[in-house]
Parts: C-alpha cells; sequence; structure tokens
C-alpha cells in the first residue's frame, strides 16, 4: 500500500468550500420559497448549479489535498460526470425542500435517500476518475460507514433547509451555525470515503490526464467565484424583496383606508348601502345559522326638505349630523345604522323578540322629536320608522327592504313621527298606488277630477267672502279621493302641473257662472304646488284662464305655502309681484308651520295669511296655541295682511279668533268642502244677498 496523508490546509479549504456550499444551500432555499413562478424556477436551478458545484469543489479538493507517492491524474469525462450528478443532487434538493407546505418524515427519508444516493454517487464516480493502475481496492467497512453518514447527513441538511427556509433577521445566524453542521458532515462523508481507499504498492498513472497542481487552485477560486455571485445576488435579492413587501404592506394600508372610505357615508360617517347590504347578508347567514331574529328598520326625516330648502344644504347637512348623533347615542349592543343617502336611514339590529325593537324604535323617534340648535335656528323634524323582522316578514334582503320601506310609508301616512311594523297588507296597498299612479294618467281625460268648493266666511258667521277650490278624483272604482291619496304621488311624477293647470282654469269657470247666477263680489282661491311655481308658464295660464273667463284678477287668490315660496325664494318673490301686479291675490297658506323668515314674509307681495289649522284646532282660551294665534294675528295686522283662519271648528274657536282680529274664517263648523251644486245649502248662504238687499 502506499502511504497516503493530507496536505492539512487543503482539507480546512475543503471543509470551509462544504460551509460555504451549504449556506448557500440554505440561502437558496429561502429564496426559492419566497418567490413565485419564472423567478423561483431560475432561483431553483441557479442555486442548485452553485450548491452542486461548490459541494463537487469541495469533494475534488478533498482529493487534491491527499498526497500520494504518484503523480496523480483525472479523466475528464469522469470527472465532469461527478459534477453534473452533485448539481442534479442539489436541484432535487432544493425542489423538495421548497414544493411543500409540510415535510412528513416519508417524503424526508426518501429525499435523503436521492440526495445522499447522489452524493455518494458523486464521489465514487470522483474518485474513479483517478486514472491509475492497477485501481483502488477499498475496504468496504468504511465504504458503508461513508454511505450511512452520506444518507444522515442529507436527511439533516433537508431538515434544517426546510425549516430554515422562510423568517428573517435571526434566521441568517442559525443558518450560519447549520452550515458550519453541515460544512462538517458533507466533509465527514468525503474522508470517510476517502478512508475505504487504498492505492496498491506500484500505482502509476496510466495517462497523462489533467494535472492536479493548477487544478485545486482554479477550481477552488471558481467555486469560490460561483458561490460568491449566487450569495451576493441572493442578498440583493433579499433586499429588494424586503423593500418591495414593505411596498406592498402600506399599499394594503392604504387599500384599507379606501376601502374604509368605499364603505360609509361622508358626511355623518356612519356605514353607506354597501357596508349594510354586507352586514344584512351577515345577519341572514348568523339568524340562519342560530335560529335567531334580526330587525330592519327604514328611517325617513319628516320635515328634513322643508329645512334644506329653506336654510340651504349646509344647515341640512349639520342636521343630519345632528340626528345621527342623537340617533347613536341611544344604541347599544349589536347593530348597523347606516345612511342611504338624503334623509333616509337604515337601523339594522339583533333582537331576541319584536318588543325589543319597538323599544328601540321608539326611543329614537323620541331623541329626534326634540328640536335641534343648528346655526342659531331652532329646527324640529321628526322621525318616521317602518320596521321588518326576520324571519318572519321576508326572506332575503331584497324583500326585507321592501317591506320595511312599505311599512315606512305606513307611518309617515298615519301622520309620522312614530314606528310601523310591517304587515303583509302593507305590500297589497304598495300595489295599489302603482295601480293608483296608472290610473291617475287617464283621469284628466277621462274628466275624474272635481273641485269642491269650501266658503270663507267674514269673521264671525258670514257674509260669504268666497271659496277655496279642493282637488277631488272621482275614481271609477274607489270612489272620492281626497288630494292627500294622489296629490304626493302627482307632484313625483310633475302630473301635478298639468292638474294644477285644469284647477285654474275650472275654478274659474266656475266663479263666473257664480258671477253670473247673482253673486259678483265672491272670489275663488286656488292652491298651487312648488312644481307649478317653478314651471315658467304659471302667469300666462293664469291670465289666460281671467281672459277666457272674464274674471277680475282681484277676485283670483292663489294660496302659497311657505315651504313652497321658500324653495326657491328670490324666483318665488318674482313670480308673485308679477302675478299681483296683475290684480291676483297672494295669500300665505299653512302659516306656522315652515320656516319663513320675518324679512323674507315682508318682501312676498302678498295681501293675505291662512293660520295653520293645526294651530286653530287645540286652540283654547290661554293656551299656548292661543297665545302663537295672536302673535300671527299681530305680526300679519303689522305687515298690513289680512287673516285668514281655517279649520274651525268650534264656536268657542270661532269667537275666540274673532276676538283676536282674525278677518275671515274658515273651516267644517262655517262649511265643510261640497260641490258646487250644493253651495245654496251652506249656512249663511243667503246673508250676503240680503246685506246686498240692505244696501241703498
Ligand atoms: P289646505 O290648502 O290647507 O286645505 C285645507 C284642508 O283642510 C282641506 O283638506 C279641507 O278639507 C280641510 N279642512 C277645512 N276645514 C277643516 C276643519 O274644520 N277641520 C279639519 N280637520 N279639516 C278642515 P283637503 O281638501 O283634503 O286638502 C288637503 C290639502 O291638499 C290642501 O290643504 C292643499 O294643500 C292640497 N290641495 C287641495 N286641492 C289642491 C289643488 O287643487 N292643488 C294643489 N296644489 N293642492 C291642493
Ligand atoms: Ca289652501
Ligand atoms: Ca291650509
Amino acid at each position: 500500500m502506499l502511504v497516503t496523508s493530507y496536505d492539512s490546509f487543503t482539507v480546512i479549504v475543503s471543509i470551509l468550500v462544504a460551509m460555504l456550499a451549504s449556506f448557500t444551500a440554505l440561502d437558496m432555499a429561502g429564496r426559492v420559497a419566497s418567490s413565485t413562478g419564472k423567478v423561483a424556477l431560475v432561483w431553483l436551478f441557479g442555486g442548485g448549479f452553485a450548491m452542486g458545484v461548490g459541494i463537487w469543489a469541495m469533494h475534488f479538493i478533498g482529493m487534491l489535498s491527499m498526497s500520494v507517492d504518484m503523480v496523480m491524474s483525472y479523466d475528464p469525462t469522469l470527472t465532469v460526470t461527478s459534477m453534473v450528478v452533485a448539481v442534479l443532487a442539489s436541484v432535487f434538493a432544493l425542489w423538495l425542500v421548497c414544493s411543500t407546505p409540510t415535510l412528513p418524515w416519508p417524503r424526508l427519508c426518501g429525499g435523503a435517500l436521492v440526495l445522499g444516493s447522489g452524493v455518494v454517487a458523486m464521489h465514487y464516480t470522483g474518485m474513479a476518475a483517478l486514472m491509475f493502475a492497477p485501481g483502488i481496492t477499498w475496504n468496504w467497512g468504511w465504504v458503508a460507514a461513508s454511505v450511512a453518514i452520506a444518507l444522515v447527513a442529507s436527511g439533516a441538511a433537508l431538515w434544517l433547509a426546510f425549516n430554515l427556509r422562510e423568517g428573517h433577521g435571526r434566521v441568517t445566524v442559525l443558518r450560519l451555525g447549520a452550515s458550519v453542521v453541515m460544512g462538517c458532515a458533507i466533509a465527514g462523508m468525503h474522508y470517510t470515503g476517502m478512508a475505504a481507499a487504498n492505492f496498491p504498492m506500484h500505482s502509476h498513472a496510466t495517462q497523462m490526464g489533467v494535472n492536479s497542481n493548477w487544478l485545486a487552485i482554479v477550481v477552488t477560486v471558481v467555486t469560490l467565484a460561483i458561490l460568491g455571485i449566487t450569495l451576493l445576488v441572493s442578498m440583493l435579492d433579499a433586499r429588494l424583496q424586503a423593500r418591495t413587501s414593505i411596498l406592498a404592506h402600506s399599499l394594503a394600508e392604504a387599500n384599507r383606508e379606501l376601502a374604509q372610505l368605499a364603505l360609509h357615508d361622508n358626511l355623518t360617517r356612519l356605514p353607506n348601502r354597501i357596508l349594510l347590504e354586507d352586514r344584512l347578508e351577515q345577519a341572514l347567514n348568523k339568524a340562519n345559522r342560530e335560529k335567531s331574529q334580526f330587525a330592519l328598520m327604514f328611517m325617513d326625516l319628516d320635515g328634513f326638505k322643508a329645512v334644506n330648502d329653506a336654510f340651504g344644504h349646509h344647515v341640512g347637512d349639520n342636521l343630519l349630523i345632528g340626528v345621527t348623533e342623537r340617533m347613536t347615542e341611544q344604541m347599544k349592543g349589536h347593530y348597523t345604522l347606516a345612511r342611504m343617502g338624503g334623509d333616509e336611514f337604515v337601523l339594522l339590529l339583533e333582537i331576541d323578540d319584536p318588543n325589543d325593537a319597538a323599544a328601540v324604535a321608539d326611543t329614537l323617534v323620541k331623541a329626534v322629536d326634540r328640536p335641534f340648535d343648528i346655526s342659531r335656528y331652532e329646527l324640529v323634524v321628526s322621525l318616521s320608522i317602518g320596521i321588518a323582522v326576520y324571519p318572519g316578514d321576508g326572506k332575503d334582503e331584497r324583500e326585507l327592504m321592501f317591506n320595511a320601506d312599505a311599512a315606512m310609508y305606513h307611518t309617515k301616512n298615519n301622520g309620522r313621527n312614530g314606528y310601523t311594523f310591517f304587515q303583509p297588507s302593507m305590500n297589497t296597498l304598495a300595489q295599489s298606488q302603482l295601480q293608483l299612479n296608472n290610473d291617475l294618467w287617464q283621469a284628466l281625460d277621462n274628466e275624474e277630477l272635481r273641485l269642491f268648493y269650501q266658503p270663507k266666511y267674514c269673521a264671525p258667521s258670514g257674509p260669504i267672502l268666497g271659496f277655496e277650490a279642493l282637488l277631488r278624483w272621482q275614481h271609477p272604482s274607489r270612489g272620492l279621493l281626497a288630494p292627500d291619496a294622489f296629490l304626493p304621488m302627482a307632484e313625483k311624477t310633475g302630473m301635478i302641473i298639468n292638474i294644477g293647470n285644469w284647477v285654474i282654469n275650472e275654478a274659474c269657470r266656475q266663479l263666473r257662472s257664480w258671477h253670473l247666477q247673482g253673486h259678483p263680489h265672491w272670489s275663488v282661491a286656488v292652491n298651487l304646488s312648488a312644481l307649478q311655481f317653478e314651471q315658467n308658464n304659471l302667469v300666462e295660464t293664469v291670465t289666460e284662464a281671467l281672459a277666457q273667463h272674464q274674471i277680475p284678477a282681484e277676485l283670483l287668490t292663489l294660496e302659497v305655502t311657505e315651504t313652497t315660496a321658500m324653495r326657491d325664494p328670490e324666483e318665488s318673490v318674482r313670480i308673485l309681484t308679477e302675478l299681483t301686479n296683475m290684480g291676483v291675490k297672494a295669500s300665505i297658506d299653512d302659516f306656522g308651520t315652515g320656516y319663513s323668515s320675518l324679512l323674507y314674509l315682508k318682501r312676498l307681495p302678498a295681501s293675505e295669511l291662512k293660520i295653520d289649522r293645526a294651530f286653530v284646532n287645540e286652540l283654547q282660551a290661554h293656551s299656548e296655541d292661543a297665545t302663537i294665534v295672536s302673535a300671527i294675528v299681530a305680526l300679519a295686522q303689522s305687515l298690513h295682511l289680512k287673516v285668514v283662519a281655517e279649520g274651525v271648528e268650534t264656536q268657542d274657536q270661532q269667537a275666540f279668533l274673532t276676538g283676536l282680529g282674525c278677518d275671515t274664517l274658515q273651516g267644517y263648523l262655517l262649511g265643510k268642502p261640497v260641490p258646487p251644486e250644493r253651495i245654496a245649502e251652506l249656512p249663511n248662504f243667503y246673508e250676503e244677498v240680503l246685506e246686498l238687499e240692505r244696501m241703498p
């Protein structure tokens, strides 16, 4: 046997190369794991290549460190083959570690077997590349030991690589430690394998192969360069990735903020319709799962539009914020209060019993019912609520919303400022509204509209001064309908313009006929809606009607509510001035229910002010209403307006109002609205005639 000895410097270099290769391997595993697609593939093959070259170089340098008393040379084909085996084994190992989220024992053992075999194959192919005769004699015990070490080291390496593949900071230190262990294991395998080889005496090189002295240097330098470059690129990529991840993080943050904005109402910060729909879906799922209940409440502010029209959007917005605060103050437990836009809110509430919903609705109605102090004004609005309870009142989102809405309209129709639970009959109501709307289009053509006339008496009881024309609809199947049943609809659809023009003309026609029947002093009053007021040919319509029926302009009164006039104050003043210049009279209707400023009132060319029947209705001497009414009368007198009290139902009211100085009285006590053919039945009807007869 030839004496073999090792050059200790080269041995150390080989071990260092093994450690560096191990570190590269661990780093590559991290790189592949944190990339995707093509990039991951580049890292898998690039990294596997660098790693394989590293392991191979360790082995090759280790062989070079051995000095035998003969000149060594290598077969280039087998040498290259051994390197290819190392690279393939490395790529396989990297792929194995990074292709699964978990690494169970069977998979780890299989991997260790393949990788270990690869390392063993590389080693012994490399040894076979040694070209000398008669060849190595093997110590099979050492060979077995080297194979065992290769398998165990491969398993350990795979396990470490898998567990250290992700993470930041501390993981680098762990990887360094792990690569020292792995490096030693690989070197251990190699030198055990070397110990298995015995070189017989008189061995001699068979061929002039590649010479070893300069090979050691070339292989070391090239390997170090490959490993170094790989690590450098890897580190740069890691940095880039870290920066990208910071960027991605802030992007995600920005996205979350955007979502917050997109899901909330800007003004009140309440959830908006989109978020509500989402919560509603969750509530439905939860209720189905747990067999529980929830309530959906549709809420609408009564009188909000009047505030917006009279004071502008700024005040309206602040009022909405105030209302929102009042409502949220009252809420506790699991709920979503959302704003649907305008003055519409929806409350989604988990309940154990419908009574819970009633209690919450009641507190909300009461909370909103107190006046709001906003920008120096005291504003009054109220809340109308409709409640639908799941599962009883609807099986899905759409049906619940629809039914809660229907219930809310019911509240509105029943005097507002309260709440109503949904009932199936309400749906039929909604449906019949739709039908009514269709019918209304025909009503004018079919001549189904009528005017009733309510007398206005000189206080306290006569004579009759004139009539207020009040619209009725003689519906073919539903009978006689009051304006409340169809006018809101006509306003919404714009039909009110045609209807309103018809009213003006018909009232003038009727008045002309009374004039001809011997009542030439009677006047007639017609109500104008806001939409008519905004229509540009109102003046023309009125002029034509007066001319056609030969009515003196001063015998026609146009009743305009404060709210109507306040919608566009400048324009209202302009139109009314134009009309009053012609001689037509203007009357401020429903006075006391809207918001008009005194200054504005002075500019309106009205000659009459009608105290709303709500004040008159509850009128008793010394009551709060009595104070208000006497203040209104005083105000009207100072503005030189005639005062009309409407809704007079009792003799007490009649006496009291007369005492206060009201000029004209109107109400059921003195005469209900009647069709024109029945006016002769009105009380004191003939008084005017008598009065005229008394005149000289
Ligand atoms: P309004 O102008 O305030 O009309 C007075 C309403 O009070 C009438 O109701 C009348 O029947 C009712 N009323 C009169 N005296 C009494 C009373 O002593 N007690 C009570 N409780 N009520 C009394 P109606 O006819 O149902 O009209 C309701 C509203 O419909 C009117 O209120 C008016 O704003 C509107 N309206 C009626 N006709 C027309 C019309 O031709 N055009 C427009 N744009 N609106 C109309
Ligand atoms: Ca009126
Ligand atoms: Ca009125």
